[in-house]
């Protein structure tokens, strides 16, 4: 991924130039100058919408446009409009911290990696050093004793580049993190300590700790982060909101949403400061809670909370995704489950209960397998007139590598299959060696779940991946990387219509919200949620794509971004 970011500084210089043409606030307006497109089916185009108090009031012809002198006019001067795009799953409260924090996303090496630390260190002399976004999958060093590929930071690295400070660098994924010697100590964690369940701490040849923790074991640092005050906590979600706006996002479904921030958020909407829609699936420790008092709403539906999210595994990239049979370039494990039928059931009945929707992290077949058993379990145990909302809706988090024996489920129970275009274009390049040749038949299978009536909902991940709609796109029609390249094993035929692609960005993560009457359309009645391009995204060149951005972000009829 060699794309220079165009979030953080852009992005905030672009915000203080909103308003313009149009009054501050306004929720009433026409826009018009540039394609529209509705997302009806098949690619039905307009040329002229007016909103009128925050919905959809008109779209057509501009000849048709109803008389409408006092309306503002917003010229779309040539952008491409479409339904609000909305992240299926990203992680807010990371996003912002990554603007807050040392960003090592796009570091090339290990060196460069270190000389971002000593940079950050020498101008944060205090306290200890919190970071993520590195990714070692094609760095040039590589660890003689492993005798192959690239390797993960160690507590040498970060030692050497900032001695003596507590140093936490998290790896993108967000399922490892390596810490520093002055880390390990304070955290009391040496040659002799046992990893958590479902955790490892990676030991060298001298049975000393390498500072790499994976999964569950990053816990055992968790205490040495800066417990972030409250002033903190609010600038972090208004960096997120900032950022995502920019982007082109109308809304994100949060997945992971700390339960203790829901109130925070919720002040925050009702104080006019979230620009964009969330949608939550809060940490298991909100789950009881959340099962007591029901769905949450607040400030007309900005910010909503209506589910839990569990995990099943880790991720492909770390090996702790749940494998049926072991990793093909390391035969002496199938991955980490980080739950069990007899802890999930009584959950997963809670939730049937009480009329809360469940997102399940899944990535490697057996995690996969597992949750679409616990699913079904789940649902033959509590009688269907004890469900508090038959309609459920229940999710997987990326179901990255199925059997194609297990697709079935997606479509029979069902299961919406909440999916990360960025993910595949990223792991193909070590996924077949993970993997081996067999098991990419299953692996990032989009086009064979919507082809069985499956809702795909497109995602980023952000932070783990950069968070532009642009790039997912891309990602899904093209499933090439950003060079363009697309390896032999790549599965080409599991690349989307730019259609289908449209709706997992639009529609369909309306429907997993249960808002596909109010959003992911451009219809009179409907939200006016708009998402503008200096591209068409339906008619350009695919590799073009990515190069594209986002010039307009509407939600509820106000623009909450602009680029001019
Ligand atoms: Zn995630």
């Amino acid at each position: 991924m060699t794309l220079p970011p165009k979030s953080s500084l852009a992005a905030l210089a672009a915000l203080a130039l909103l308003g313009g043409a149009l009054p501050a606030g306004a929720q009433t307006m026409i826009l018009r100058g540039g394609t529209i497109h509705t997302g009806l089916a098949g690619d039905q185009t307009a040329e002229a919408v007016l909103v009128r108090d925050g919905r959809i009031a008109f779209v057509g012809r501009a000849a048709d446009l109803p008389p409408a002198p006092d309306v503002p006019v917003l010229d779309l001067k040539g952008a491409t409009l479409f339904p609000g795009f909305t992240d299926g799953h990203a992680h807010l409260d990371g996003i912002g911290w990554r603007e807050l924090t040392l960003n090592l996303e796009g570091s090339t090496s290990v060196a460069d990696a270190m000389a971002r630390l000593t940079a950050w260190a020498e101008s944060h002399p205090d306290g200890p050093i919190i970071g993520r976004g590195w990714i070692e999958t094609r760095w040039p060093e590589s660890a003689p004793e492993l005798g192959q590929g690239p390797r993960f930071l160690t507590a040498a690295d970060l030692d050497a580049a900032a001695p003596g400070r507590i140093v936490l660098l998290g790896r993108a994924d967000g399922h490892a993190v390596t810490a520093s010697s002055a880390a390990l100590a304070a955290a009391r964690i040496d040659a002799a300590t046992v990893a958590p369940s479902g955790g490892e701490i990676a030991k060298g040849p001298d049975g000393k700790p390498t500072g790499f923790l994976l999964d569950a074991a990053m816990q055992l640092v968790a205490g040495l982060r800066p417990q972030a005050d409250p002033a903190a906590l609010r600038a972090a979600y208004q960096a997120g909101f900032r950022v995502e706006a920019a982007y082109g996002w109308t809304g994100v479904h949060f997945m992971s949403a700390p339960w203790k921030d829901i109130p925070l958020l919720e002040q925050m909407a009702e104080a006019g400061e979230a620009p964009i829609r969330v949608y939550s699936a809060v940490t298991p420790d909100g789950a009881e809670a959340l099962y007591a008092s029901g769905p949450r709403s607040v400030a007309d539906g900005r910010i909503i909370t209506r589910a839990v999210k569990f995990y099943a595994d880790g991720a492909l990239g770390s090996r702790g995704a749940a494998l049926f049979a072991p990793y093909s370039d390391a035969p002496e494990t199938t991955g980490l489950m980080q739950t069990d039928t007899a802890h999930i059931e009584p959950l997963l009945q809670g939730a049937l209960r009480s009329g809360i929707q469940v997102a399940f992290h899944a990535i490697g077949d057996r995690g996969n397998a597992s949750v679409a058993d616990w699913y079904d379990q789940a649902m033959r145990a509590v009688p269907k007139t004890e469900w508090k909302n038959p309609d459920l809706r229940w999710r997987i988090e990326h179901a990255q590598i199925l059997r194609p024996s297990d697709y079935h489920w997606f479509a029979d129970l069902p299961i919406i299959a909440s999916m990360q275009p960025s993910h595949a274009i990223g792991d193909f390049h070590f996924a077949p060696a993970r993997l081996g040749e067999q098991r990419l038949n299953g692996a990032y299978a989009w086009k064979s779940l919507v082809d069985l009536g499956v809702i795909v909902v497109g995602g980023s991940d952000s932070p783990v991946e950069r968070g532009d709609p642009l790039i997912e796109f891309y990602a899904a029609v093209a499933r090439r990387d950003l060079e363009g390249f697309q390896g032999p094993d790549w599965r080409p035929e599991e690349a989307v219509s730019r259609e289908t692609a449209l709706k997992m960005f639009t529609l369909w993560p309306a429907y997993a919200s249960f808002r596909e009457a109010e959003l992911g359309t451009i219809e009179v009645g409907k939200r006016a949620d708009f998402t503008a391009f200096d591209i068409d995204l339906m008619t350009v060149p695919a590799a073009d794509i990515p190069h594209g951005h986002a010039v307009l972000t509407v939600v509820d009829g106000k623009v909450v971004y602009r680029r001019d």
